[in-house]
């Protein structure tokens, strides 16, 4: 960090603070200068933030009321992380405020051997979970059983948890790109998108396949097949030096010359690490760049209103040949019972 800085950095989000020192908090800030770095969080974390060998001062729980005589007159700040009440704090204790943007998270953007095996091993995790997934009935049965069936076995395979809230999405439910699982009973003759990630050791995974109960709407089982065109496009595409934004045009490309580019209305792609959504984005108005050994997915879908929808997505680390898939499940479509 200490290269890339001008004046000390106030890091703030609870995912970089435990990215730079190894805490897991909700309340921690971390104050880096060219010669020290100080490790501000409150008592509850204190024995914790002792053990990592690093300067700790323990501040009240509302973190920004007493950091301020711990600053020096010019700080650098996250601004896509700190909130405008915070700001507000610090400023008028006097602390002149520089904004950076995307700096630690920029880092973040490309993992380390440690990372990478974290990731690995959830992802190994989801994979297990969709391969006995397929074996299971669906019809009959609500998103949220389903739902929940998937997240307990996340724990049985040895996960910290899921990375999110799982999502089964049947019918017309699926074709929201952001479902959420309820209560609707998944019938015959429909798709059912899921989306599901492991977290191991604070890292995730993040998985979609699609899933048909039956012989599906021909509107649908073209649309499979546009979808995974697509998607298999956009993985080609992947690779070092790649603009997000190109990536994802590669994929979407396929999509619009079939007439359905209304029916994609998200990016082709995010980061994955210790957030489920981080940086690099594929998306049409990404300025990112992606790098060796960044983490990404690559799930484009297409989504008829009232009738379903389809997502598939792999999750990939990104080299400079080309990527290295870590979701093994199949993509040609399964029909489950
Ligand atoms: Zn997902
Ligand atoms: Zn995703």
């Amino acid at each position: 960090m200490r290269a890339l800085i001008e004046a000390p950095l106030l890091v703030t989000a609870p995912p970089s603070v435990r990215y730079l020192t190894g805490l897991v908090s909700s309340n921690a800030a971390l104050l880096v200068e060219p010669d020290r770095a100080r490790l501000f969080t409150d008592s509850r974390y204190r024995e914790k933030a002792r053990g990592l060998g690093l300067e700790v001062v323990e501040v009240p729980r509302d973190i920004y009321s007493g950091l301020p005589e711990h600053l020096p007159p010019r700080v650098e700040f996250e601004a896509e992380r700190v909130t405008y009440a915070a700001w507000s704090t610090l400023r008028e204790s006097g602390v002149e405020l520089v904004p950076r943007r995307e700096l630690v998270d920029g880092i973040r953007a490309v993992k380390e051997d440690a990372e990478l095996a974290a990731i690995s091993r959830a992802s190994a995790i989801t994979n297990e979970c969709f391969e006995r997934l397929a074996e299971e009935p669906f019809a009959g049965r609500t998103e949220r059983e389903l739902a929940w069936w998937i997240e307990s076995l996340m724990h049985d395979l040895g996960a910290d948890g899921a990375a999110f809230d799982v999502t089964v999405a049947a019918g017309p439910n699926g074709a929201l790109p952001h479902a959420t699982s309820g209560d609707r009973v998944i019938e015959e003759g429909q798709t059912v998108v899921v989306d599901a990630g492991a977290r191991f050791e604070g890292y995730c995974s993040d998985c979609t396949r699609t899933f048909a109960t039956g012989w599906l709407p021909d509107a649908l089982g073209r649309s499979y097949e546009v979808c995974l065109r697509a998607q298999e496009a956009g993985l080609a595409a992947v690779r070092a030096g790649a603009a997000g934004r190109d990536v994802d045009a590669v994929a979407r490309d396929v999509i619009e010359s079939e007439g359905l580019g209304d029916l994609f209305g998200h990016g082709l792609g995010h980061g994955v690490g210790l957030e489920v959504h981080e940086q690099p984005r594929l998306r049409p108005e990404s300025e990112d760049v992606l790098a060796v050994n960044g983490v990404v997915t690559v799930e484009p879908g297409i989504y008829h209103p009232g009738l379903g929808g389809i997502r598939i997505e792999d999750l990939v680390v990104v080299g400079d040949d080309g990527p290295e898939v870590l979701t093994t499940f199949t993509k040609e479509l399964v029909t489950v019972r």
